[in-house]
């Protein structure tokens, strides 16, 4: 039997973080819209040509593009024991669509995690974020600082912020939350699928609830 989860929240509560370590406990990958977007972008493919200008607003890059980059990523063969879907979906039609995906596939969701963190915390904590452009390891300025500023302490690569992981866009990224993804709490809700886990706390913390909830 396969694991399928959905990891719901804000930007910036932890939805990356938290996807990395179930990765491990659980072997089954971490499924990112957002990285597999920036890496597009990176790359400057189609979709990441187009998706840029809507990333750089904080706003959501259309449906058909992200609803396409998760179905071509369904298929690969890394997700049959499972998956952690971190990013997506983010607005109804994109849950419906993931609905139809796996009915197609004789799939289901197994758990939705909400992760809730109060506005004000979600700020600080994102504005603080950077992530080494070598080895993609984490740090925050305040709460997780690297040995040496700018510097990556496991591979010494260079430290960068986001593009939007700004003060602006991530206000925006809020806005664009509260009225595009905050309806899914209510639509997993009705389900009966989703389960609230409180982000605020210590990662090890968090970490623990969630893989109780997992395991219970
Ligand atoms: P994230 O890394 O998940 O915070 O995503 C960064 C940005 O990528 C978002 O602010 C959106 O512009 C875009 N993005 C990521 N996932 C989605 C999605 N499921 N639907 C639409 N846009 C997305």
């Amino acid at each position: 039997m396969g694991l399928n989860i959905i990891l719901l929240g804000p930007p910036g509560a932890g939805k990356g973080t938290q996807a990395k370590l179930l990765i491990d406990r659980f072997g089954i990958p971490q499924i990112s819209t957002g990285d597999i977007l920036r890496a597009a972008v990176k790359d400057r493919t189609s979709s990441g040509i187009r998706a840029k200008k809507f990333m750089d607003d904080g706003a959501l890059v259309p449906d058909d593009i992200v609803i396409s980059i998760i179905s071509d990523r369904l298929k690969m063969s890394d997700s049959v024991n499972g998956f952690i879907l971190d990013g997506f979906p983010r607005t109804v039609a994109q849950a419906d669509a993931l609905s139809t995906m796996l009915d197609d596939s004789g799939k289901s969701i197994d758990h939705v995690i909400s992760i809730t963190v109060d506005y004000d915390e979600l700020i600080k904590r994102v504005i603080g974020r950077l992530t080494c452009k070598s080895c993609g390891r984490g740090y925050h300025i305040v709460f997780d600082p690297p040995s040496v500023p700018g510097v990556c302490t496991l591979c010494s690569g260079e430290l960068c912020q986001r593009d939007d992981d700004r003060e602006d866009t991530m206000r925006a990224r809020l806005l664009t939350y509260e009225s595009q993804t905050a309806p899914l709490i209510a639509y997993y809700s009705s389900l009966g699928f989703l389960r609230p886990v409180d982000g605020l706390g210590s990662i090890q913390e968090i970490n623990g609830a969630l893989v109780s909830l997992l395991e219970g």
